[in-house]
């Protein structure tokens, strides 16, 4: 990172080049990667930003131009990313980069497009994850493009898990779908009746397949399960009508009904039949667990791309705002800079921006985690056949055992090579990473969506009126009102709140936090300009009140960390998440520009982008310490109860004789005295006497250290916002409006 002088020198010359992001975002050595963004990207900002310019968004219908774009994918290699090259796919191995980049670039343009694109990944997800070998084979075959010489359509799927109300939203185990036997010859696969209703359901308008949770309705089967569903099986396939919804409107959404008999061979994952009964070999929350844990990735780097994707059309929009009057003669500088002369609006855009990069950097680090796991995970189901570990108790203490193991390993110094084990070791490196996924997952939905929908509406905002129309560039007011559903589908912020405040506590996550602070500091030794010192004292606050919380009771004595208790879990799960993003930021920022120096492609303008990216971590780490110090302070002292003028409240205070006689031999005393109990009973006019913090001094003593590190943030925010008044940036953006 720069220092002090190297920033005056160097400043950011033009947006971000696509070789910058790959080093980011750790796409540099991946050249199909590379070659996928490029061709989704001529679809996004072809054949999408044309429809959505043309009102293709005006129709809750399943258009010709909507479908049109299905084959846009097909022939850009879109559909084919989720498979295998066997099985008709582009490239082998794990797809959660690969499918985060795809969505990345579609939802530059329209969150709908990108959407219709992952609704049929997130279809055959199941079958991806539990799916057996056969179910497998046969539905990524039949979804893939077709190949050349072939002539048939690639079958579409849509996912199906919400019912209408009251059953399945956020409580997904409040299933009415059901399912029941019908036929059962002996010697042959069970036949089975599906009844489901699905509500908001994506790419139903043209959905071949669909993948659908139900619940037994017969005593000879055990429990839920998902069941894949065709469109030409016997019975109904009622797609429904569309929903009217006022985002998204290139996917399809709707409200279908389904009565169809099927073979037992649907159901995902097969199953065994033990006394006359049907066990399917996963139920439905095992699935939708193990398919959702990596598509809410995609959909938190989506809203990413909104917010960075803001900024080009932001800035032409502020610079020419004043052009043409008589007052804005050219070569002034109500000419040249427009609105950008005005501070405010750079130190908007900068947050804007600085949110931007935080949320997509934590999204990308999200997918590649995933990218890690999944060949673990793999290697972890052939190392429990191989140990003959089956049943889900033998496992659980297999993998406890392992948790204990790697945080004795994480507390260790660095360099001590004992550590290596983490990653050698199977057992360590899954429990590790997996603890770290099951983080990072549920932080990229909940902050990216959530606090993204929140910047987006800043981001319509600086473009005044204009924003809220059908002409701003960028289609902005649109993305505002998109982000808002991708803070809602694959499970509103509750569930990841919910699902954060159990995954935080896991003593191996936590043992990698402590090693994030002690990272932290160091970045900050070295590259002071980050933000690094701050977060790592956020990050201390952060840890300190959450030990706090799991030891403490408020004013009535009942427990403060429980579940139920989601005033107190949720709120620090938010803060948790403002941590992650600003660490992801800072660590991106640090690879390209120790990657980048060794890239000649880049290495013009390398500093200046360098130093305007660390200004933004800067601005964005004082932010999150800044969110991180107002939650928990709330959360630690706001469950006492305040002290009042009562008996009780009073005991501590002095009462005015008492300082009346010791002023007597110490002279002055009175002026010290606070919450003063006068002779006839009167006190100060305020909520109560004072509140003693002895116990929370600690916390206290972070808050004003954390204070003190936010030094020099406004610096740096003031010269990102310059750095973006100097931006050079193209004449007109590159897709229409
Ligand atoms: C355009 C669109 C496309 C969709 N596509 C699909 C699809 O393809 N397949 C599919 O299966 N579903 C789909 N959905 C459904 C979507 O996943 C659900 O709408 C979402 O999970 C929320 O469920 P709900 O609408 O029933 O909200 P509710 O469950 O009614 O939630 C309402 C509010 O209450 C809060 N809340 C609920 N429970 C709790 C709790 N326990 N604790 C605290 N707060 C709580 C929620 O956070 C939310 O703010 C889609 C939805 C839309 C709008």
């Amino acid at each position: 990172m720069p220092t002090a002088t190297s920033i005056e020198r160097e400043t950011l010359r033009t947006l971000p080049s696509d070789a910058a992001r790959q080093l980011q975002w750790g796409f540099a050595d991946l050249y199909d990667l590379q070659m996928l963004v490029q061709s989704t990207r001529a679809v996004a900002r072809g054949p999408v930003a044309r429809l959505v310019a043309s009102g293709g968004r005006n129709s809750h219908e399943w258009t010709e131009g909507k479908a049109a774009l299905l084959e846009a994918f097909d022939g850009a290699g879109i559909t084919a990313v989720f498979m295998n090259p066997e099985e008709g796919g582009l490239f082998a191995g794990p797809k959660n980069l690969a499918l985060a980049l795809v969505a990345f670039e579609l939802a530059w343009v329209d969150g709908g497009a990108a959407t219709a694109s992952l609704a049929g990944c997130l279809a055959l997800a199941p079958i991806h994850e539990r799916g057996t070998i056969q179910q497998q084979s046969h539905y990524m075959k039949l979804a893939a493009p077709a190949q050349p010489g072939e002539d048939r359509k690639p079958w579409r799927g849509a996912f199906c898990l919400t019912e209408p109300i009251p059953y399945v939203g956020v409580d997904t185990g409040m299933l009415n779908g059901k399912v029941r036997i019908v036929e059962w010859q002996t010697g042959e696969d069970p036949v089975l009746q599906v009844e489901k209703r699905g509500r908001f359901i994506t790419n139903i308008g043209f959905a071949n397949f669909v993948t659908a949770a139900v619940d037994s309705d017969d005593e000879r089967i055990k429990g839920s399960c998902m069941v894949i569903l065709e469109e030409g099986d016997p019975g109904i396939f009622d797609r429904g009508t569309p929903t009217r919804k006022m985002v998204h409107q290139l996917s399809s959404t709707g409200d279908p009904i389904f009565n169809l008999r099927i073979p037992a061979s649907r159901i995902v994952g097969g199953y065994e039949i033990k006394d006359g009964v049907i066990i399917p070999r996963y139920s439905h929350s095992e699935v939708i667990e193990a398919v959702f844990r990596r598509t809410r990735v995609t959909v938190g780097v989506m809203t990413s791309a909104k917010l960075l994707s803001a900024v080009e059309p932001i800035v032409r929009y502020q610079r020419g705002r004043f052009r043409g009057a008589e007052t804005a003669t050219p070569g002034s500088v109500r000419y040249q800079l427009g609105l950008q002369a005005r501070e405010d609006s750079l130190h908007r855009l900068t947050d804007i921006w600085a949110t931007g990069e935080a949320s997509a950097s934590l999204g990308f680090a999200a997918a590649r985690t995933f990218d890690e796991l999944d060949p673990l995970e793999k290697q972890m189901d052939s190392f429990y056949a191989d140990r003959g570990v089956t049943g889900a108790k033998a496992k659980s203490k297999l993998l406890r055992d392992a948790s204990d193991r790697a945080v004795a390993l994480l507390q260790l110094p660095a360099g001590d090579e004992r550590k290596n084990a983490l990653n050698s070791d199977l057992l360590l490196h899954f429990v590790t990473l997996d603890s770290l996924a099951d983080v990072l997952c549920p932080a990229a939905k909940l902050w990216n969506t959530g606090w993204g929908a929140q910047m987006m509406r800043e981001a319509v905002s600086l473009m005044g009126g204009y924003g809220i129309t059908e002409d701003c560039p960028g289609f902005l007011g649109n993305k505002w009102m998109d982000a808002q559903l991708e803070a809602t589908y694959e499970g509103p912020e509750a569930v990841q709140r919910r699902q954060l405040s159990v995954t935080m506590t896991n003593p191996v996550f936590l043992a990698q936090f402590r090693g994030w602070i002690r990272k932290m500091r160091g970045i900050a030794s070295e590259h002071p300009g980050t933000g690094a010192c701050a977060l790592a004292t956020a990050m201390t606050m952060w840890l300190w009140t959450l030990e706090h919380l799991q030891h403490s009771k408020d004013a009535e004595g009942g427990k403060l960390y429980q579940s139920a208790r989601q005033g107190v879990t949720f709120p620090l799960a938010d803060a948790l998440c403002w941590l992650v993003a600003a660490r992801c930021q800072i660590l991106d920022v640090l690879r390209l520009q120790e990657k980048g120096a060794e890239d000649a492609s880049i290495a013009e303008g390398l500093p200046g982008l360098v130093n305007f990216l660390t200004d933004l971590c800067h601005v964005q780490s004082a932010r999150a310490s800044g969110e991180v110090a107002r939650i928990c302070a709330e959360l630690v002292f706001g469950y006492n109860r305040h002290p009042a003028w009562d008996e009780e409240g009073t005991r501590g205070c002095w009462h005015q004789d008492e300082l009346n006689d010791l002023e007597a031999i110490m002279p002055g005393i009175n002026s010290y005295g606070l919450d003063v109990i006068g002779q006839n009973g009167s006190h100060p006019k305020k909520a109560g006497p004072c509140v003693n913090w002895a116990s929370q001094q600690p916390f206290l003593t972070l808050q004003t250290k954390l204070s003190g590190c936010l030094t020099g943030s406004r610096l740096a925010k003031d010269r990102a916002a310059d750095a973006i008044s100097k931006l050079m940036i193209p004449e007109a953006l590159d897709y229409p409006a």
